[in-house]
C-alpha cells in the first residue's frame, strides 16, 4: 500500500523506531514492537544507520519485514544515500522487494567525518529519482524541516530544494521534530504557497530526558521555546516527573496540531513503548 493514500481517509498516526546498536538490544526492540503493534498505528517507520553509525545488527530491513509480514502493519524503510552507491542501493531495493516492503523514506543522511562519501548521490531528490526510475513498485517519502535544514542558507532555498524532492516523485513528507507549533504552521503555509501539495506529517519527539533532548537539539537545530525550557528547568533532574511532563507536552502539541488540521503525526518513539502507549492512549479519541 502507498502510505500517501492513508491520508485520504484520516489523520495519520505513525511511529518511528531505530534498530538497536548492539546484538543484546534485539530482544528489546522486538518487545517494543509487540507493544506498538497493539496501539494500531497507521505505519511504523524504521531508521537506517542514523547519524552515520553504519548498519546495526538487527537491520532496518529485518525490522521492516517483521512489522509488515508478522504484524501486518504498514512500514516505511528509511534509506540514506551519502554512503551508498547505486549498486548497494540496488541490493537494498531487491531485499525490500523480497520482503514486500513498498515504502521508502529517501534521505541524504548526515555527513559523518569518519566515513568517505560515495559519489553516486548528493541529495535525497537524486535517490528519490533513482528509486522510482527502477519501476519496482516503491513509493517514496521525504524529510522536511520546519526550522530549516542546518546546511541551507535560508528557508526559501530549503523549500526550493524540497520542491525538487517532490518533483522527483516523493508523495509524502515527514517533518523534523519541533516544539513550537507556530513554527510548523508558518512552514506549512510557505510550503503550500511553493506548490508542495503532498501530505505532511508533523514529527513529534516526546521530551522525557533532559540530556537526550539537549543532544538531539544540538544535532538537528530545533529550537526550545520558553514554555519547554521552563519544563526542562523545573523537572529535568527528576526523571519520573520529566517523563510525565514530556508526555503532557507532546500530547498538548498533538491536540493543537489536530485542531489545526494537521495531515498526520509521526511519533519519534525513541524505542520507548511506555511513552508511545501513554501518548497513543491520550489521543485515541482525538485522532480519527
Ligand atoms: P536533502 O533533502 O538532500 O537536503 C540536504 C541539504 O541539501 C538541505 O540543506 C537542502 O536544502 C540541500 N539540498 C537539497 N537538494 C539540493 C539541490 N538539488 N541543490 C542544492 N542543495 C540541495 N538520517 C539517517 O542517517 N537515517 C535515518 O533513518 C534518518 N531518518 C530521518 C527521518 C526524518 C523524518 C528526518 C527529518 C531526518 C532523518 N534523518 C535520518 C536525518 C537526515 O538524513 C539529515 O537531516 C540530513 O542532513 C538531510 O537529509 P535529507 O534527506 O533531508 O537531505
Amino acid at each position: 500500500m502507498n502510505i500517501a493514500d492513508l491520508f485520504k481517509e484520516k489523520t495519520v498516526f505513525s511511529f518511528e523506531v531505530f534498530p538497536p546498536k548492539k546484538e543484546s538490544g534485539v530482544e528489546t526492540i522486538y518487545k517494543t514492537l509487540e507493544v506498538l503493534k497493539d496501539l494500531n498505528p497507521d505505519f511504523i517507520s524504521v531508521t537506517y544507520g542514523a547519524g552515520g553509525s553504519g548498519e546495526a545488527n538487527a537491520t532496518t530491513i529485518d525490522l521492516c519485514s517483521k512489522i509488515k509480514n508478522q504484524y501486518q502493519i504498514e512500514t516505511i524503510a528509511h534509506l540514506s544515500c551519502l554512503y551508498n552507491t547505486k549498486t548497494s542501493v540496488d541490493k537494498i531495493l531487491e531485499q525490500l522487494k523480497t520482503e514486500g516492503v513498498e515504502n521508502i523514506l529517501a534521505l541524504r543522511g548526515d555527513v559523518n567525518p569518519d566515513y568517505e562519501v560515495e559519489k553516486d548521490f548528493r541529495y535525497a531528490s537524486e535517490l528519490t529519482e533513482y528509486i522510482l526510475s527502477k519501476n519496482m513498485g516503491f513509493h517514496v517519502s521525504g524529510a522536511c524541516y520546519p526550522e530549516v535544514h542546518q546546511e541551507a542558507e535560508s528557508m526559501l532555498e530549503d523549500i526550493r530544494n524540497l520542491k525538487k524532492k517532490i518533483d522527483a516523485g516523493a508523495d509524502h513528507l515527514i517533518s523534523q521534530l519541533f516544539f513550537d507549533n507556530s513554527v510548523y504552521y508558518d512552514f506549512i503555509e510557505k510550503v503550500r504557497i511553493a506548490g508542495i501539495n503532498v501530505p505532511i506529517e508533523a514529527g513529534i519527539m516526546p521530551v522525557t530526558n533532559k540530556k537526550q533532548i539537549e543532544r538531539m537539539v544540538s544535532m538537528c537545530g530545533a529550537s526550545i521555546p520558553a514554555k519547554l525550557s521552563k519544563v526542562l528547568q523545573k523537572f529535568g533532574d527528576n526523571p519520573v516527573a520529566m517523563r510525565d511532563a514530556g508526555i503532557s507536552y507532546a500530547v498538548d502539541q498533538i491536540v493543537d496540531l489536530v485542531a489545526n488540521g494537521v495531515d498526520g503525526l509521526h511519533i519519534y518513539t525513541m524505542n520507548d513503548p511506555y511513552v508511545a502507549k501513554r501518548i497513543s492512549d491520550s489521543v485515541a479519541n482525538i485522532i480519527k
